[in-house]
């Protein structure tokens, strides 16, 4: 599927996981506009599948599979960088709020639970789960910061011109 999908794209949550319908397409990533505002102006997508499934308990759900590297501002050093979202999650689908706030949070299935119903946005409930996988605080995954505290620590050093006329002669050999 070569097509975006849009900000009007419906499913019917219980007839997705009924039917086992899979799911799977692109999408932009500043279509999304809570996404758009956490990160920088990108012309990068998500790669989204959403499987429909009925869990052996019987509760209607899906898998969704995401894909994504998500442009993010280094808390530390306040320069650009790429978040990658590989993520894979259960959904279980709730009629209603009150039914989703009745099922007890369960740490070993890692199931989440989203609000399914016949009319389910597709843009909004992936927004959400890319909106979770973000850093609460985005950083470089290298020491980022040390590299640009270390000139700072090395000024006051008094310089010594001998040493630079020996680099200037250094220079010259090569
Ligand atoms: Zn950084």
């Amino acid at each position: 599927m070569s097509e975006y999908l849009k900000s009007t794209d419906y499913v019917n949550a219980y007839d997705l996981a009924r039917d086992r319908r899979v799911i799977s397409g692109k999408v932009r990533l500043t279509d999304m506009p809570r996404l758009r505002e956490e990160i920088c102006p990108t012309d990068a997508e998500c790669v989204f599948e959403i499987k429909g499934m009925t869990a052996k308990k019987g509760w209607p759900g899906a898998v969704m599979t995401l894909a994504a590297k998500v442009p993010l501002i280094c808390n530390h050093c306040g320069k650009p960088m790429e978040f990658p979202i590989e993520s894979d999650v259960l959904f279980r689908f709730a009629r209603d709020e009150k039914e989703a706030d009745s099922i007890p949070i369960d740490d070993e299935d890692d199931t989440e639970v989203v609000v399914g119903s016949e009319k389910l946005n597709l843009m909004e409930w992936i927004e959400e789960e890319i909106l979770l996988s973000l850093p609460y605080v985005p950083v470089h995954d290298y020491a980022c910061k040390s590299d640009i505290e270390a000139p700072k620590q090395e000024e006051p050093k008094k310089e010594n011109p001998f040493a630079k006329l020996k680099d200037l002669q250094g220079l010259r050999k090569n």
